[in-house]
This record gives structure tokens, C-alpha cells and sequence, in this order.
């Protein structure tokens, strides 16, 4: 059977020629270059197995919290059994589940589905890509962000869904009313979600995961009003 190639595996693929070439004081300037545009953190993070293990490891823990809590229906008390259901993001490492629990009483069986820094609510992309494009169209060249996208196979139109949602949907929240307050200066709005990016100082992969954690509440179904990307 011929399976194909994961698209982080396929971007890493096309970026290794020019870290090979990374021979000589030009390619040294060339890093420096695109360490300053955020070219290559980006890049290195969608490439990062580590961090993509990671953020399964931190939804693990997410759901094992939010099985510890039980069912969250007022004057319900029920225990939750597992009962993760199927979502493939695009871009992931092949993840196929998404962690989600049913309360087990007759009667109630709410679902509980918990927060993920994997999946942003219902969007086909995983969380991680979505962030991290969504930043680089402030950061970089046109065509940098065009060759990235087409090795993720992000159509323009999504990519502009993306810009859409983190200027009037993301900053609409109540999640975000209650979260800018925390930072001073404010957040510049318009260049979502690269200015938070900047603040959470995601360059470094442990950042990253910071920022992601922070914006995990908005990952939840129930958070629906935030749905729509
Ligand atoms: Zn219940």
C-alpha cells in the first residue's frame, strides 16, 4: 500500500536543501536573515517531531484533568468514560482521534470533549499550523508564505478564513475580552496571531507550547460561537 507522506514531512523535505547549503559566511547571513523574518522558526517548528509529541503528550493531560472533574452538568456528579471520535487535522503527524468523554449517567450522557493544543475547534487543520501560518502572513514575503502553503496544501481562500477569523471572530471572544487584559502594552489585534506570538516569544519551541496552552480554552466545541473558521 502507498501511503503518503505526511505534509511536515513533505515541507521538511523541501527545506533541506538550503539547510545543507548552510556552509559559509553567506548562508550565515542568510540565517540571520530569516531568523529576523521568523522564516526559519516557523518552519523548524512545523518540522519538529518532538513538539508535535508534545502536544499530544499535553492533550493527554488535558483529558486525564478533565476526567478527573467528572460530568460538569449541574447536579449530575456522573463519572465520564472515554469516547474520543474521529478527526484527521491536516498538516498533523497522522493523528486520527480527538479525546472526548460521555458522562455515564442515563438521563444526562453529556459529552465533554477537553481542551487540546492539537485541535482548534472544528478546523480541518491541525492547531499548530493554523497559529503558525496564520502568523507568517505578517512576517514574511508573499511567496515564502505561498510555498509553504502549497506544501501544506492550504488554499488561498482558507488562509484568508484563517486572517478573517483571528481579527473579528478571535478578537470578539470572551475568551479574548478577559485575555488582552493581561497584557501591557495591548496586543496589536490587526496582526494576530503573530503580535501574540511575538509576546509569548515563540521562537522557542517551550513558547510555543506556552501560547498554544494560553489559547487552548477556545479549543473546546462547546466554545461555539468561536466555530466558523
Ligand atoms: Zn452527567
Amino acid at each position: 500500500m502507498v501511503t503518503e507522506a505526511s505534509p511536515s514531512i513533505k515541507l521538511r523535505a523541501k527545506i533541506k536543501p538550503l539547510q545543507n547549503c548552510s556552509a559559509g559566511a553567506y548562508s550565515s547571513r542568510l540565517k540571520v536573515m530569516n531568523n529576523r523574518t521568523g522564516e526559519n522558526w516557523c518552519q523548524d517548528h512545523l518540522t519538529n517531531e518532538k513538539l508535535w509529541q508534545l502536544l499530544a503528550k499535553i492533550d493527554s493531560d488535558f483529558a486525564e484533568e478533565a476526567r478527573g472533574k467528572g460530568c460538569l452538568h449541574p447536579d449530575c456528579g456522573g463519572r465520564l468514560h472515554r469516547s474520543d471520535y474521529e478527526r484527521k487535522p491536516r498538516g498533523g503527524p497522522g493523528w486520527d482521534l480527538r479525546n472526548s468523554f460521555c458522562c455515564d449517567q442515563e438521563g444526562c450522557r453529556r459529552r465533554e470533549t477537553p481542551m487540546s493544543v492539537r485541535f482548534l475547534g472544528r478546523r480541518v487543520y491541525a492547531g499548530l499550523v493554523v497559529v503558525l501560518v496564520s502568523a507568517m502572513v505578517h512576517g514574511l514575503k508573499p511567496e515564502r508564505v505561498q510555498r509553504i502553503r502549497e506544501v501544506l496544501a492550504i488554499d488561498r481562500r482558507t488562509l484568508e478564513r484563517w486572517r478573517q477569523w483571528w481579527r473579528s471572530t478571535f478578537v470578539r471572544s470572551s475568551f479574548w475580552k478577559w485575555a488582552r487584559a493581561r497584557f501591557m502594552p495591548l496586543v496589536c489585534e490587526k496582526t494576530l496571531p503573530l503580535s501574540l506570538g511575538r509576546r509569548f516569544e515563540i521562537e522557542r519551541p517551550e513558547r510555543l507550547l506556552d501560547l498554544l496552552k494560553f489559547l487552548a480554552p477556545v479549543t473546546r466545541p462547546a466554545a461555539g460561537k468561536l466555530q466558523g473558521i
